[in-house]
């Protein structure tokens, strides 16, 4: 099957199950939320871990994604 073919055939969408997808989207985003404090703001102030070990861990992710850092 080439994409042409997929793309006009005549098969009837497909429903996304929105009730039963939406809890593992709402996971998905407070992982994803951990994940962005932990990278962008675990430090200082804002540090719930004592020391820099999270901090360096993530430091390299820190810079890639443009977060502030020294
Ligand atoms: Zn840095």
């Amino acid at each position: 099957m080439t994409i042409a073919a997929f793309v006009h055939s005549d098969a009837p969408p497909v429903a996304i199950p929105v009730r039963e997808a939406l809890p593992w989207v709402i996971f998905a985003g407070l992982i994803l939320l951990l994940a962005v404090y932990f990278v962008g703001a675990e430090e200082g102030a804002t540090s719930i871990v004592k020391g820099m070990y999270v901090h360096e861990f993530v430091h390299d992710g820190r810079h890639l994604l443009g977060f502030p850092c020294h």
